[in-house]
């Protein structure tokens, strides 16, 4: 049986109403495909995002489903605005808010709790890559920040070396390869999807995604403009048997 195909679109803190003109073209354009296409708007674009009718992701959630915390986001709000999917561990995450691999499991946790699918970002320093330690990164990463009970319907992983991230630096395909074979031999079930993000590109992608072990991508800049992310969920396509 052959792996769901994903391709992820991170907006981070980008886009406003206007933009939404985006998410109508690849909602469209997604229409006319058999991958999953998700959409990881900024939460105030949830709600009018859903309306268009694509498959949408938050891009991080509290462990508390409500509570005394200021600014904050719970899972199930995120369901309620129209979430299936939730962004968890995003490298700025773990730096601009110091999330522990501890704090990212439970909110894993409180993510399945409210029947949201977590895509979990996992991905070494530059310091770690060099010094050929990534690896052992990714593997403490998915013992701590995963927790038991990760199964093919509620959890994506997501390899995101953090040097590729808006750099327009990738990994060497060997690379990216021998680490999503690594992952997926710690995995608890081998048919959970291992997207690849950073710097993806309509022009990098049909390599990337041609990979054995590559089951899709985790697309930040690219997926901002709808003439950039079609392409690439196009060519994700052609990799569908
Ligand atoms: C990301 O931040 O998830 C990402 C992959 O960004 P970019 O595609 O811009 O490198």
């Amino acid at each position: 049986m052959q792996r769901r195909k994903i391709a992820a679109g991170n907006w981070k803190m980008h886009g406003i109403g206007k933009d939404l003109v985006h998410i109508k073209a690849i909602s469209q354009a997604a229409r006319h495909l058999t991958i999953e296409t998700i959409m990881c708007v900024p939460a105030t674009l949830l709600h009018r995002a859903k309306e268009i009718g694509v498959l949408l992701g938050g891009q991080t959630c509290h462990a508390a489903p409500y509570g005394a915390h200021t600014g904050d986001i719970s899972a199930p709000m995120l369901r309620d605005a129209g979430a299936d999917y939730v962004i968890l561990g995003h490298s700025e995450r773990r730096t601009d808010h110091s999330e522990s691999d501890a704090n990212i499991a439970a909110k894993t946790q409180a993510g399945w709790q409210a029947g949201l699918t977590v895509i979990l970002c996992i991905g070494e320093t530059v310091a770690d890559h060099r010094a050929g330690r990534t690896q052992g990164v990714l593997s403490g990463q998915i013992e701590g920040s995963l927790p038991s009970g990760a199964t093919a319907a509620n959890t994506i992983l997501a390899y995101e070396p953090i040097w590729a991230i808006g750099t327009g630096r990738t990994p060497s395909l060997d690379d990216i390869q021998t680490v999503h074979a690594a992952v997926r031999a710690q995995l608890p079930d081998p048919m959970i999807p291992i997207i690849y993000g950073g710097s993806v590109t309509p022009s990098n992608a049909p390599d990337i995604f041609a990979l054995e072990d590559v089951d899709g991508g985790l697309v930040g800049g690219a997926s901002l403009r709808a003439q950039d992310f079609i392409p690439i969920l196009q060519h994700l396509e052609e990799t569908v048997l």
